[in-house]
Order: C-alpha cells, then sequence, then structure tokens
C-alpha cells in the first residue's frame, strides 16, 4: 500500500518522520509531494497512490479521478471545506479529518487576538482587560471548549451557542447557554466564532448580528471567513464606531477596512491558526494513524462522507 503525502506548504520534518514511522511499521510505503506548484505534479503523484494525506490541499473530482486505487483522503485539520466529498463518495473513497488535534494551537491564537484588540494592537494608548468581561463562544466544539477554559483563567464569564450540544455539557463546564444566536451577541463583549463553513452558516454573520453587540464590542474570528457577510461587516463596522474585528482568515476588502478603521481591524497575514510545531505534529500522526486503523482494520471512526 502506498500513502503519499501531497502538501504544498509542507509538514514540519518531525512530523514526516513520524508519519514514516507509524506508515512502514505498517508495512506500507510512504511518498513525499512537498512543496509543488503545479495540480500536474499532484495529479501524477496521486496516481499511484492507495491513501493521501493532504493538509490544505485540495481534493478536486479531478484529483480522485486520476486514483485509480485511492481508497481513504485524510484532512490533517480539522476544517475540511478543502476536500470534495461527493466526488470521493462516488468513487467509493473514505474521506476522514482529524478533528481537535489543532485545537488548542488555534484556541490560543484566539486568545492571543482577544488581548491583542483590546491592548489596541499594542499600539500606546490606554486599553482594556479580559477579566470581568464577556465572552461569547459561538459553537462549542473542539476548539471552541478549549477557548472557554482558556478565556476562564483570565477570569472572563462565558456563554456559549451550539444547538448540536447537549447543555448540560456545556453547564458542566461553568459555561451559561445562551438559547438564540441574538441572546449570546447581544450580551457578550467578545464573540469568538468557531463554527464550520457550511450551506447553514456561510454568510451568516452580518449586520442583524453585530449590531446587537456591546459598545466597544470585538469579534474574533479563528473559523472560516467564508461565514462572514464582508460587506455588511464594512458597514456595521462604519456604522459603529466601537465595534472591532480580529481574523485568522482575512476578508476580502481587508484593504478597504484597514484603510477606513485603523486599529479597530485586524488580520493576520496569512491563515496561521494551526501553524504551530505541536499541531502540526499531531495531526500528521493523527492522519497516518487513521490510515492505518482504516486500511487494516476497516476503522472509520472519523469518516465525513458516511
Ligand atoms: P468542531 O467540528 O470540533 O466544532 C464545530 C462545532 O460547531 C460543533 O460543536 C458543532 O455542533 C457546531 N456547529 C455546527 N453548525 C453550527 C451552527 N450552525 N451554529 C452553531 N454551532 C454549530 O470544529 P473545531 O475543530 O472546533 O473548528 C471550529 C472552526 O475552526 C472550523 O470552522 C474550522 O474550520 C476552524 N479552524 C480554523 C483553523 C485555523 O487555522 N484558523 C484551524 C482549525 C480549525
Amino acid at each position: 500500500m502506498n500513502v503519499l503525502i501531497a502538501t504544498d506548504k509542507p509538514f514540519a520534518k518531525k512530523a514526516v518522520d513520524g508519519i514514516r514511522t507509524i506508515v512502514e511499521q505498517a508495512g506500507m510505503t510512504l511518498s513525499l509531494l512537498e512543496n509543488y506548484t503545479t495540480q500536474e505534479q499532484l495529479l501524477g503523484a496521486v496516481s499511484k497512490a492507495d491513501a493521501l494525506i493532504v493538509r490544505s490541499d485540495k481534493v478536486t473530482r479531478e484529483v480522485v479521478q486520476v486514483a485509480p486505487n485511492l481508497k481513504i483522503v485524510v484532512r490533517a485539520g480539522a476544517g475540511y471545506d478543502n476536500l470534495d466529498l461527493e466526488a470521493c463518495s462516488s468513487r467509493n473513497i473514505v474521506a476522514m479529518n482529524t478533528p481537535g488535534q489543532n485545537s488548542n494551537a488555534v484556541a490560543e491564537l484566539a486568545l492571543g487576538m482577544m488581548i491583542y484588540m483590546a491592548r489596541k494592537q499594542f499600539q500606546p494608548g490606554t486599553g482594556s482587560e479580559l477579566r470581568g468581561k464577556t465572552l461569547g463562544v459561538h459553537a462549542y466544539g473542539n476548539v471552541g471548549r478549549l477557548v472557554a477554559g482558556l478565556a476562564k483563567g483570565f477570569g472572563m464569564e462565558i456563554y456559549a451557542y451550539d444547538p448540536f450540544i447537549p447543555a448540560s455539557v456545556m453547564q458542566a463546564d461553568g459555561v451559561h447557554v445562551a438559547n438564540t444566536l441574538e441572546d449570546l451577541y447581544s450580551r457578550c463583549d467578545y464573540i469568538s466564532l468557531h463554527i464550520p463553513a457550511n450551506d447553514a452558516t456561510k454568510g451568516s454573520i452580518g449586520k442583524s448580528l453585530l449590531s446587537l453587540m456591546p459598545q466597544g464590542a470585538c469579534l474574533i474570528n479563528t473559523a472560516r471567513k467564508e461565514v462572514m457577510n464582508e460587506e455588511e461587516l464594512e458597514a456595521v463596522l462604519a456604522e459603529r464606531t466601537d465595534l472591532k474585528y480580529a481574523t485568522d482568515i482575512a476578508p476580502g476588502n481587508i484593504d478597504a477596512l484597514r484603510a477606513q478603521f485603523d486599529t479597530r481591524v485586524f488580520a493576520t497575514p496569512k491563515k496561521m491558526g494551526a501553524q504551530t510545531q505541536e499541531a502540526n505534529v499531531n495531526a500528521g500522526l493523527a492522519a497516518a494513524r487513521q490510515i492505518v486503523a482504516f486500511l487494516k482494520n476497516g476503522d472509520k471512526t472519523f469518516q465525513l462522507n458516511k
């Protein structure tokens, strides 16, 4: 069995070495395509693969169609909007992600962004503290619950909204349950976004929610840019000169936002939530273990295209 790592943004060496060990100990071979620059390179490499590990690389219909032996694709990371799940299903290819493996890295970044915005992007002047402020965790999944835990350490009061998680789970963590999004947004000084980008959430964060936020509030987005209504964001920031927005995924209109709103807006130069050595290694090793478990024992625990 040939396991291919195809990454235009490579894993850390430690991750590749760990993946190799797991794959070879299972009697399989590892191929490596790193820093590729053309789709042809990807198509050529994947045509011989039984299993594929990617990071943010796009696994399109074209990719799965040129790979007659491909049985499993694993996105080493949480979000999987780079995988064409329908195309995978149409070829009976199991698609997986590695949930939870980079959550701590993202959660720490979210807290870092809150402090950065509270301290006016480290510009001279008087900032504010997180202690005593309310935080709204929008989606209480792997990242959301870690953000809640870290923020508690800062003395914040935490609310969360997630219709798919029982209220008892949040309450057991000492988190208040918001029954509606309107309730969450209107209560919280900070909102931290952790929803996936899907048909229900794309473009869903816009004027109707943002304008409910209290005076001086700040929205932190380490989820996906697609969940924002970027035009409405710009309009609300213009209208509400107290609101702030920090994101790990620069919006299409970032230049316009920066020009108009200065330190009220921040975007990382390149998505960096999961870019820690630890997350890199955790996600890569998890992907390798999941591939071995599937190919050897048919384990489909993390299958996305059920
Ligand atoms: P997760 O799957 O563990 O959690 C997602 C949560 O969203 C689940 O609890 C689910 O119940 C909830 N949810 C789904 N639809 C919802 C809706 N309509 N309203 C409210 N809640 C809803 O995912 P995660 O690992 O916590 O990741 C969260 C987000 O962070 C994803 O968008 C992911 O793509 C993104 N992410 C970004 C980076 C980065 O580098 N910035 C890295 C990892 C993950």
